[in-house]
């Protein structure tokens, strides 16, 4: 029988709301026992002899790099004597979570993450089923070496693909301009396909070697937004930004300015607030803006890369083939 470890982290699947009719108000308050009896461990009998441990409860919303390495020195420690890790976790920022521990955590043995969309006391709440699909999943032996992964409602995503795209619906995760790695019924698993881009075992990054990591910012462009951005972030010693820009990574004739000024200082990845891929020197210049393209990584896991790349010491160019890679 396989062996998984269960890390609960907290978020709406370890909460109660005080009336089951409502989804949104809700405390957090279960443990990682507690979450195992949302399911009840019997639905486990001849699946998998599951442990649970408890990381964090906390709202996703307030996770910071330092709880993320954490996370991932204790997953890959616990890896070394498990066959697969689940983490409950708030859905809120879980696609950041994942992409952090797809980078950093060197093992082919699976670790999926889920959470719900509705409070474990809800009526019509998904945290059951999302536990028992994660711990399935985990357990069959098909996701080895398919990187992290989400399993949110039937869905096995790609942590470097997933989005969450909506607030409150149990279908708020989508592997954007993608497809599901693998899909879930009934505990039956079906593989499609695995990710190519660099992840986990081949990851040159280790969570184990990092203590802390460098700060990088987001910046969001919209109409009008202020220039003054960059200077703060300079001031503030970042070592890195990240620019959501509109369109294709477009920038305004002031934010380019001012990319011109600090990039030789800071490294600059451009990314786009929309979906799909920003192209390296299309409709922006990025040798003479000197600018590191993001591709189709959206700002908030650029951000996660850029930061690993930064704490590596890589080169602006390095930078460049990193995001071509992972
Ligand atoms: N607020 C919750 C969080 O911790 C949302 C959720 O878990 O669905 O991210």
């Amino acid at each position: 029988m396989k062996k998984i470890h269960l890390l609960a982290v907290g978020g709406t699947i370890a909460s109660l709301s005080p009336d089951p009719l409502s989804c949104t108000n809700y405390r957090t308050v279960l443990d990682g026992e507690a979450v195992l009896a949302v399911l009840g461990r019997d639905k486990l009998a001849g699946i998998a002899e599951v442990t649970a441990e408890d990381i964090l409860r906390m709202d996703s919303a307030s996770l910071t790099p330092a709880h993320w390495l954490t996370l991932a020195k204790r997953v890959s420690e616990v890896l070394e004597e498990c066959d697969g890790v689940v983490i409950t976790h708030g859905t809120d920022t879980m696609e950041e979570t994942a992409y952090f521990l797809n980078l950093c955590v060197n093992s082919s043995k699976p670790v999926i993450l889920t959470g719900s969309m509705r409070p474990a006391s809800a009526v019509s709440s998904d945290a059951a089923l999302n536990i028992y699909n994660a711990i399935s999943g985990a357990a069959s032996g098909k996701l080895d070496n398919c990187g992290v992964l989400i399993s949110m409602n039937g869905l096995f995503i790609a942590a470097r693909d997933a989005r969450k795209i909506h607030p409150t619906r149990p279908d708020a995760f989508t592997p954007v301009e993608m497809g599901s790695i693998a899909q879930i019924t009934d505990g039956t698993i079906e593989l499609y396909y695995r990710p190519v881009r660099k992840h986990t075992a081949e990851s040159a990054f280790d969570c184990r070697m990092i203590e802390t990591l460098p700060e990088v910012r987001i910046l969001y462009a919209y109409a009008g937004a202020p220039a003054d951005w960059f200077d703060h972030c300079v001031e503030k010693k970042c070592a890195g930004i990240v620019i959501a820009g509109v369109g294709n990574g477009n920038l305004s004739s002031s934010w380019k300015d001012q990319v011109k000024k600090y990039a030789p200082q800071l490294a600059i990845v451009r990314c786009t607030r929309a979906n799909g891929s920003v192209n390296r020197n299309g409709s922006q210049d990025d040798d003479a803006l000197g600018t590191v393209c993001g591709g189709n990584l959206s700002a908030q896991k650029a951000r996660i890369l850029l930061m690993f790349a930064l704490a590596k010491g890589l080169s602006s160019a390095e930078i460049q083939q990193v995001f071509e890679q992972y």
